[in-house]
């Protein structure tokens, strides 16, 4: 009967679902010593001004080199790092870490960090940035702080504070993956940001005449209504870039132009750069 057969599906996915929770109590565990173990590395993805042509800024990505798995990307270890509050420690070293490298640059380019919603909702945050601005005598202009619309649901006051007391450092706030999630244009009149970064789905979407182009020209006037820039993400075609450009849209990241690269491939990429500028 159904009891029987249910016993049976039991038995039948038991072991796959053991399987599956072990592999994340492993990875889990894993993820506890990776600081330790030097096993992370931070890449760089240059963020380029759509009417200059020039490298603005860049984005810290968080990598995970495993020891026996390889390159696990942040998709799947930062939900992890986030249930285990891990990711207040892994954030803060990555933080410091990127301060550190961007300033050695001799480009005056801004350095954009991903803030998880556990790591905003800390009270010491700000404290921490400012410590880490103090410690690696990064200049707090040049660090933008990069957020989703997640550390906006949960409190309101809270988050409104920390967003202050971060730009009351002189660092800038982004929202991040704009367009996607609980997303609400009232969210961009009650929080002071400072750049919208327009989701990559909407600019996937440009070459399908789905209307993605009306609500991008509409969040690139109304960023720029309220004196705040927009970046649009995961740009990888030509003809992407000359509809954002014409749109109005700020700066560009994406593939067509560099994906997210170690720190000394992104030093030579700014020297290249600077070089051809110049030239
Ligand atoms: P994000 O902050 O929205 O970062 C942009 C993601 O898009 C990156 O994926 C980047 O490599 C990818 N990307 C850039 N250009 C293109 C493109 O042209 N096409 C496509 N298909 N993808 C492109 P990545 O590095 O795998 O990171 C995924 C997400 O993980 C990030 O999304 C961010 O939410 C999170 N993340 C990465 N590093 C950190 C970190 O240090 N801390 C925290 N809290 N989250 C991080
Ligand atoms: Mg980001
Ligand atoms: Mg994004
Ligand atoms: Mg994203």
């Amino acid at each position: 009967g159904a009891k029987a057969h249910g016993r049976r599906t039991f038995r039948f996915f038991q072991p796959e679902m053991d399987a599956v929770a072990r592999a994340r109590r492993q990875l889990e565990f894993d993820l506890r010593s990776a600081i330790a173990d030097d096993a992370f590395e931070i890449h760089y993805q240059p963020v380029v001004d759509l009417r200059s042509n020039k490298i603005t800024g860049c984005e810290a990505l968080l990598r995970w080199r495993h020891p026996t798995r390889g390159m696990i990307s942040p998709g799947e270890f930062i939900p992890i790092a986030e249930d285990t509050g891990l990711i207040n420690e892994i954030g803060g070293w990555t933080l410091a870490a990127a301060c550190a490298e961007a300033v050695q640059w001799t480009d005056d380019i801004t350095l954009a960090v991903n803030i998880s919603p556990v790591q905003f909702r800390q009270p010491t945050l700000a404290l921490l940035v400012a410590s880490v601005l103090g410690s690696t005598g990064l200049p707090a202009r040049r660090l933008e702080l990069e957020v989703t619309e997640a550390v906006l649901i949960h409190d309101d006051d809270a988050a409104l504070t920390t967003l202050n007391q971060l730009r009351a450092l002189g660092v800038r706030i982004s929202l991040d993956d704009f367009g996607t999630g609980y997303s609400s244009l009232s969210y961009l009149q009650r929080f002071p940001f400072d750049k919208i970064k327009i989701d990559r789905a909407f600019v996937d979407s440009i070459d399908n005449a789905d209307g993605s182009t009306a609500i991008i020209e509409a969040v690139v006037n109304i960023a720029a209504s309220r004196h705040m820039t927009t970046t649009a993400e995961g740009v990888e075609t030509v003809r992407q870039r000359d509809i954002l450009r014409a749109l109005g849209c700020t700066q560009m990241q994406g593939y067509l132009f560099s994906p997210a690269t170690p720190a000394p491939k992104f030093r030579a990429l700014l020297t290249k750069h600077r070089n051809t500028e110049a030239a």
